[in-house]
């Protein structure tokens, strides 16, 4: 198996300890080069094209449900894909799996993991490196939720919350990472296993519509799901196994938005270095440190033909509310904005085929007070009237 890097074409060895070309320093993307490895992908075997290791940990990641939701009138409609349904509740797994797998390899030094997350990929590293049997240290934000971090914990993970945002946990685990310490953080530079492992979605999306979708909106911090998902469908089109490259939609908050503004200025992306102010916590990632990172979402959007749009929270959070109350779909807020992005996207034509990735589960984030329940003391009778005309 080989990774190829983006600039020079070079091809190197697997390595999470040196996750950038050996000789130009340009980011590394997976090659599948046997087509009928694609093709079993496309016939369901989700780990048919991904990097070989020799013992993986698996929990049943991916493979996730495909189901529609309905929009308001004049609204294109959606498919979701739950990524909610993944072991630990979100997407991040599928690199998980991937990445603690190599950890464990005999042919690694690997001994521990260090993991930079606002929350998700914390939770999903703490599982798999449990399973593992590996150290693993987790650096979150202050602030992330205390249902993320319990999940960690509960893994045997070690907890430390570092002031300020992703980035510095980021540059953190930059920090940390050795020889003997692979970084499991999610984003391209830290490690190129967890791109490759998200190319998985587009695989999955091909099977279950039988085709490419015309979009697929999704939600981005620095991107490794939005650009791996590209990458799967870039690997189908030279395949020749696909006819078409669906539009990449890169969604963010509008209170941190590196990735949009440079998309609409038409420039490279640079670090956000205004206050972060989203409650969106999970796509919130101001790239401090790590620019180029960014700057290769919006490569794969470009190239795609796709788009980017800023989401305000209230937007967001009305398509939580909304996904919950009428799709019967419980997600966090980071994930409704896929789906909330198709009300934006002037591009969507009526009849396209939208998937919206639908990253996390609801139960990550609950609410911050208690729903308002009734105490009734056993009378059927307000019960019936609550239910019947
Ligand atoms: C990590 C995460 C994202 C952003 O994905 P990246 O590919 O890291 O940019 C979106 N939604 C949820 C719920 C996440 O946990
Ligand atoms: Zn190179």
């Amino acid at each position: 198996m080989a990774f190829s890097c983006l600039s020079c074409g070079r091809l190197v060895g697997p390595t999470a300890t040196q996750p950038r070309c050996g000789e130009c320093g340009g980011f590394l993307r997976y090659v599948e080069e046997d087509v009928d490895n694609l093709r079993a992908a496309l016939d369901g075997d989700v780990y048919a094209a991904l990097p070989d290791v020799a013992d993986p940990i698996r929990m049943g990641e991916g493979d996730t449900p495909l189901v529609d939701v309905e929009t308001p009138a004049g609204v294109p409609g959606v498919v979701g894909k739950l990524e909610s349904m993944n072991p630990t509740c979100s997407f991040k797994d599928r690199g998980s799996s991937l990445l603690v797998s190599t950890v464990r390899d005999a042919a690694t030094d690997w001994e521990g993991i260090v993991v930079a997350s606002t929350g998700n990929t914390a939770t999903s590293v703490a599982a798999y490196a449990a399973r593992a049997d590996v150290p693993c240290a987790v650096l979150v934000p202050d602030g992330t939720s205390l249902t993320k971090v319990a999940q960690a914990a509960a893994h045997g993970a070690r907890i430390f919350t570092v002031s300020g945002s992703f980035s510095d946990c980021f540059q953190l685990a930059q920090r940390v990472r050795s020889d003997r310490i692979a970084n499991a953080t999610a984003v391209y530079s830290a490690n190129p296993f967890v791109a490759a492992a998200n190319r998985t979605v587009a695989f999955e999306l091909v099977k279950q519509l039988g085709e490419a979708p015309d979009w697929v909106t999704v939600p981005v911090g620095a991107g490794p799901l939005l650009g791996g998902c590209h990458f799967g469908f870039r690997d189908l089109a030279a395949a020749g196994l696909v006819d078409s490259l669906p539009k990449m939609a890169c969604v963010q908050s509008r209170g941190c938005h590196p990735i949009v503004r440079a998309f609409e200025r038409k420039e490279s992306v640079e670090a956000w270095t205004e206050p972060i102010t989203t409650s969106v916590g999970a796509i919130a990632d101001p790239l401090v440190g790590y620019p180029e990172d960014g700057e290769l979402t919006r490569r794969a959007v470009i190239e795609s033909n796709g788009t980017a749009v800023a989401l305000a929270d209230d937007h967001v959070h009305a398509w939580t509310d909304r996904l919950a109350d009428d799709a019967g779909i419980y997600v966090e807020p980071a994930s409704a904005a896929a789906a909330a992005a198709v009300e934006k996207v002037s591009r969507i034509e009526p009849d396209d085929t939208v998937a919206a990735l639908l990253t996390g589960h609801g139960l990550k984030e609950p609410p911050e007070e208690t729903p308002p329940t009734e105490s009734i003391d056993g009378d059927e009778a307000v019960v019936r009237d609550a239910l019947l005309e």
